[in-house]
Parts: C-alpha cells; sequence; structure tokens
C-alpha cells in the first residue's frame, strides 16, 4: 500500500484509521452479514449508528438541546437554497457577507428567493480580506445574515463571529470541526461532508429549532428542514454509506481528543506553513493576516514559470493535490483535519528544497 500526502480542497483526506475500519467491515458489518450499504436504513443497526452519529457531533461541537442536528444530502450548495426557502417569505430580505466564491453564490441563490442584499463586497481586492464589520451595510429588517466563516478557493477565515440580532447562518464546510465553536451564537450552521466530515453525499446542518417554522408553505418535504428534524434525517432514503463513514469519522475525531485538540494541532499545522511562506521571497501569500484560513494556505511561486515543474516534482514526492484554484492560480494546500502534521512538515521541506534547487 502507498498513501500519498493528500492536499485536496474536497473531497479531502479521511484518516487511514477510518479507511482501515471501512476495509475491515466491507463484507460484515456488525455481524449482521451484510455491508452496510446493504441493510435497511430502518433495522436496528443503522438507527443505532444514526443516533450514535448525531450524539457524537453534538457532543464535539457542544450543540445546546434546542437545536437540530440534520444529515440531508445535496451538499452545501442546495443549503445555499434551503436557507431562503426556509427562512424568508417571498420579498423578504436577507443580508449576504461576500468574502468569497462560495458566498456569491449563496447570495445568488438565495435572489432566487428572496430579496438577496449584500451587505459587504470583498471581490474588489479578489477576496483577500474581510471587510471591516463596522462597514456592513446590513438592512433594517433582514430575516437572517448569511456568511461564509472559512472561504475555501481564496483561503480566507473569520476569526472573530459577526453581531447583530438577526439570525446568523454559516456556511461552514470547510472549517467544520476544526476547532471549538459557540454553536449558541448561529441560527443555522451547514457543511456539506466531503472536507472535514467525511465522503461527500452527505450534508450537516444544525440549526436552532424556533426557527424551523419559517419554511415556506409551497416548499417540497425534502426541501424543508423541519421534514428532516421530523423523521431524524430518514424523510427518504439517507445516503447511509456516506453517513456511515461520517460516523467512523467523528468517532476518530473523539478519540484525538475532539475539536480542542484538532483546533491546536490545525493551528501549528497552518502557522508553519504561512510562517514558511512568509520567511521565503520565492513563495508568497495574499491574503490579510488576521484573516487566513488555517485549513486552505493558499501560495503562488514568484516565477509563475515554475508552476507545472514545482507541481509535477510535488507529485513526484508523494504530496499531490496541490494546485490552486484557477480563479487564484499558483497553489493550495488544504489541510483538513485528516491531514496531518507529518504531511505539512513533508509540505515545508520539499517547498524549501525545491526553493534551494530553483530559486
Ligand atoms: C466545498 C464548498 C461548498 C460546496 O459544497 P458542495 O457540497 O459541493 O455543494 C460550498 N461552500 C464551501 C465553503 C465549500 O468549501
Amino acid at each position: 500500500m502507498s498513501r500519498v500526502y493528500n492536499f485536496s480542497a474536497g473531497p479531502a483526506a479521511l484518516p487511514l484509521e477510518v479507511l482501515e475500519q471501512i476495509k475491515n467491515d466491507i463484507f460484515d458489518w456488525q455481524g449482521t452479514g451484510m455491508s452496510v450499504m446493504e441493510v435497511s436504513h430502518r433495522g436496528k443497526e443503522f438507527v443505532e449508528l444514526a443516533a450514535r452519529a448525531e450524539a457524537n457531533l453534538r457532543k464535539l461541537l457542544g450543540v445546546p438541546g434546542d437545536y437540530s442536528v440534520l444529515f440531508p444530502q445535496g451538499g452545501a450548495t442546495l443549503q445555499m437554497a434551503m436557507t431562503p426557502m426556509n427562512l424568508s417569505a417571498p420579498g423578504e430580505t436577507a443580508d449576504y457577507v461576500v468574502t468569497g466564491s462560495w458566498g456569491k453564490k449563496a447570495a445568488g441563490e438565495a435572489a432566487i428567493f428572496c430579496n438577496a442584499n449584500i451587505v459587504a463586497d470583498a471581490s474588489d481586492k479578489n477576496f483577500t480580506y474581510i471587510p471591516d464589520e463596522s462597514t456592513w451595510k446590513r438592512s433594517e429588517n433582514a430575516a437572517y445574515l448569511h456568511y461564509t466563516p472559512n472561504e475555501t478557493i481564496a483561503g480566507v477565515e473569520f476569526h472573530f463571529v459577526p453581531g447583530g440580532d438577526v439570525p446568523l447562518v454559516a456556511d461552514m464546510s470547510s472549517t467544520i470541526l476544526s476547532r471549538p465553536i459557540d454553536v449558541s451564537r448561529f441560527g443555522v450552521i451547514y457543511a456539506g461532508a466531503q472536507k472535514n466530515i467525511g465522503p461527500a453525499g452527505i450534508t450537516l446542518v444544525i440549526v436552532r429549532n424556533e426557527l424551523l417554522g419559517r419554511a415556506r408553505a409551497d416548499n417540497p418535504h425534502l426541501l424543508t428542514w423541519k421534514s428532516y428534524a421530523d423523521s431524524d434525517s430518514m424523510t427518504n432514503t439517507p445516503p447511509t454509506f456516506a453517513w456511515y463513514v461520517a460516523d467512523l469519522v467523528l468517532q476518530w475525531l473523539l478519540n484525538q481528543g475532539g475539536v480542542e485538540a484538532m483546533g491546536k494541532v490545525n493551528l501549528r499545522k497552518a502557522s508553519k506553513l504561512y510562517a514558511a511562506i512568509d520567511n521565503s521571497s520565492f513563495y508568497s501569500n495574499p491574503v490579510a493576516k488576521d484573516c487566513r484560513s488555517w485549513m486552505n494556505v493558499p501560495f503562488v511561486l514568484a516565477d509563475a514559470g515554475l508552476d507545472a515543474r514545482f507541481l509535477q516534482e510535488s507529485k513526484a514526492a508523494g504530496l499531490t493535490n496541490l494546485k490552486g484554484h484557477r480563479s487564484v492560480g499558483g497553489m493550495r494546500a488544504s489541510i483538513y483535519n485528516a491531514v496531518s502534521e507529518e504531511a505539512v512538515d513533508a509540505l515545508i521541506a520539499f517547498m524549501a528544497e525545491f526553493e534551494r534547487t530553483n530559486g
């Protein structure tokens, strides 16, 4: 077996222990004589799995009792539409903070359903900063405020939680479970699984129960959060395999010491990678220092003519998926929970050696 250091932005690396468990379970899951993909989602074993995943997620993030934890399909992108469908009436205004491509996309989806008001937009500097909160042009009666705590493409992360009285909706796809958060500050948190939770195909939504009554009456059931809350996310056949892997990842996280321990490792990983970039004149990161992402670290080479060689040699050295998003160029190292500190150390060593031989 030969495993690489995988810096993919998503679907992203999974813990090796989880993959080994999947391998062990594949023909005979929990003595059923079947794989987890072949059992009923209403059977005892799977219902137990679902309950355990929810309990562990609640434990990891300290989710208060008046919040529901939902596991729909459709990824974060579907939640960009479900948010206005479940929180706003037609013609009502919702506020959007746009600090990157995902926030922009969310505002675009919302505009189909309500009046999406852009309160701040960082595209003027190619999404390399967070506009000061005091400059946000918030509306009087917004149904909610939506923002993207970590913008995966440009590597811009909020290191504060916005204030205000309206429900706060956060797309945490690429930062969830990377450190402790105070869930009670949020009305809704949503995240696609394929960065820090498990495989693509399942989505996490955490919603304050009092908000479940705001859904539009003409929403289909599958696009209504309350349907999931009322059915333990078994409104229809759920993505059982993805849910099973997510459950293993949540157990793995608890074994690592939970999000507090992960936060310490993640801060260390990010700090040493940014330090390596900042201490070199060969590499640079364009993001303002107060909002650099712990999870996605974009960097460019002083000579873009060396990009292809960097990618080729890094891949040969066992470091994969470092190519930056086409809108940013250069490189991006995504260093989610399952990317070990050892992997980050290997990347830093490779970068230094590449600079030595090409700088
Ligand atoms: C990856 C990502 C998305 C898209 O998620 P899907 O599950 O593919 O819909 C949305 N928002 C953020 C912040 C992301 O990182």
